[in-house]
């Protein structure tokens, strides 16, 4: 599930050939997501992800959990769902 995105801003300091230290900054985007399997959250760098997958529309997992296992339970619970449309009037070729 999507939360939010925040901004971090990190200071890096660079020393030239002068010995004279340059401090700079960069700032990244981070995605804030919740874990669809163990509902922690957890943070991706939006520049690594594709953008359409920042929205709850797509699940998402945490580095914790295993998204092969996951993706083979919405499997089956998606089968549940066809079962449940074949005995019904619902004509599933629509869907
Ligand atoms: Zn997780």
């Amino acid at each position: 599930m999507f939360i939010k995105t925040k901004k971090v801003t990190r200071e890096y300091t660079r020393s030239s050939k002068l010995e004279k230290s340059h401090i700079y900054t960069r700032t990244k985007t981070l995605v804030v997501l919740e874990c669809d399997v163990c509902h922690n959250e957890f943070e991706r760098e939006q520049g690594k992800m594709n953008p359409k997958r920042a929205s709850s529309e797509y699940y998402h997992v945490c580095p914790n959990c295993n998204p092969k296992q996951f993706a083979q339970k919405r499997g089956v619970e998606r089968r549940k769902l066809w079962n449940l449309s074949a005995d019904s009037d619902i004509d599933i070729t629509k869907i």
